[in-house]
Parts: C-alpha cells; structure tokens; sequence
C-alpha cells in the first residue's frame, strides 16, 4: 500500500522476482483489459483516465479469481488493492473462506511533495508496465523498457490535474485502510523516501520476518 507514485510499482517486482510470487496489480490489469478494448476495459476507462476508482464489485470480480489462482501456487503480491474499507473487508471474507492468509501489508510512506515530482518524471511500459523514472530510475536506452524492449511512455493519467484527483481519491478512500491493517497487525511501514535499492534491501528484511522466503 501507499500513494501513487510511492514506489509500490517498482518495488512490487522486485519482489515477485526475488520471492517467486505472482504480482497481481490491478492497475495494470485494468491498463490491459483497456487496451485490448475487453467489456471489462470499455466499463473502466472513464474511471481510470480521470483518476477515479473503478467500482468495488467490478475491482472485486476481477481480482478474486485471479487471487484465488495463485494462493494454489507459490503465492500472490497483491499491488494496488485494496483500495477502499470495502475492498478490504471483501478481501478479509474472501481468504477466510478459502483458508488464505495475508503474511504482511508493507505500507510505503511517502510526502506529497516528493509524491507530485515523481508522478510527472514517471515513464511507463506499454508492453509490461515495468515503471521508470527520468531522473531517479532511468532506462539503459531512453524511451525503452530494458526489461522487455516496449516503448515508454506517460500514462494518462499522469498529467497534472488527475493527479490531484489521485492524491484527493488516496486521501479519502485509501488511506482509512492502512488503519484497517494497523489494527489487524499486519501494517508494516517502509520509508519510501529512501533509495530504490535501500527500500528494496528493507522490504526483503520485512518478509523474511514474516516468513516469507
Ligand atoms: P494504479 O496503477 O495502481 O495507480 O491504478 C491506476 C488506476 O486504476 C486508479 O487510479 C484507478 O482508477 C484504477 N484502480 C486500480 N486499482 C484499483 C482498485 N483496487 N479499486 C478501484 N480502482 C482501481
């Protein structure tokens, strides 16, 4: 969990490369269904491209299946959701049933300030949504993915205005469910404002506390 532009990107597949998990985020889920012009993606795109959160029963539907899935395998990293108490408490219900666990929430702190800069340097992946930064975290070749050759480019929904709505929407909807986790013991909080790789070096430290190898 964490802002947009905390790092949670970046950082989610680092893990799932080290960890051998499988990444489920449900940004660049929807990014894809979008794209490929799905009903999925036709019912998300006014939600997404304006900064707005995409229904809790449609995020629910899409994510659960796929969660479930991948429980049965080497484990999931969950990026991107939940989003909101709903979400959360839909989550809760759906691993009870199933006998899931959560083994941690890392929660990445980061100011608003630092936030603004980092969503307009952003560059993203068209192929693999793999995330750059400009400045911070730049491609070996400009305007490609060293991870898969794809083009880079600005999402839509980094300009200026939707990332005020962004930052307003996390405000309001999202930020209710750290506390959520907070009381459940699970909240695990990183300092974002740290290097890449010194985040990178902290989180790793976080899951082999928790077990995970
Ligand atoms: P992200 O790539 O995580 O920044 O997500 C991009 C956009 O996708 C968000 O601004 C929302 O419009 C939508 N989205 C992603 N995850 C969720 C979610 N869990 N609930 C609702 N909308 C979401």
């Amino acid at each position: 969990m964490g802002p947009p532009g905390a790092g949670k990107g970046t950082q989610a597949a680092r893990i799932v490369d080290a960890h051998g998990l499988v990444h489920l985020a449900t940004g660049d889920i929807l990014r894809h269904e979008i794209r490929e012009g799905t009903p999925l993606g036709v019912e998300a795109r006014t939600y997404v491209e304006s900064g707005r959160l995409v229904p809790d029963e449609i995020i629910i539907k899409m994510i659960s299946s796929r969660m479930l899935a991948a429980s049965r395998g080497s484990g999931f990293l969950l990026d991107g959701f939940p989003r909101t108490l709903a979400q959360a408490e839909s989550l809760d219900r759906t691993i009870e049933a199933h006998g899931v666990s959560l083994d941690a929430v890392l929660y990445v702190r980061v100011p608003d300030e630092v936030l603004l800069s980092r969503l307009g340097g952003r560059r993203s992946c068209e192929g693999c949504e793999r995330v750059y930064h400009t400045t911070a975290n730049p491609p070996s070749q400009p305007g490609i993915c060293d991870a898969c050759g794809g083009r880079l480019v600005v999402r839509k929904d980094d300009s200026a205005d939707v990332i005020a709505e962004r930052l307003r929407v996390y405000q309001a909807e999202t930020a209710p469910v750290t506390a959520h986790y907070r009381r459940k013991g699970l909240l695990r909080e990183i300092d974002g404002q740290r290097p890449i790789e010194s985040i990178g070096a902290g989180i790793d430290d976080l899951l082999r506390e928790v077990g995970v190898r």
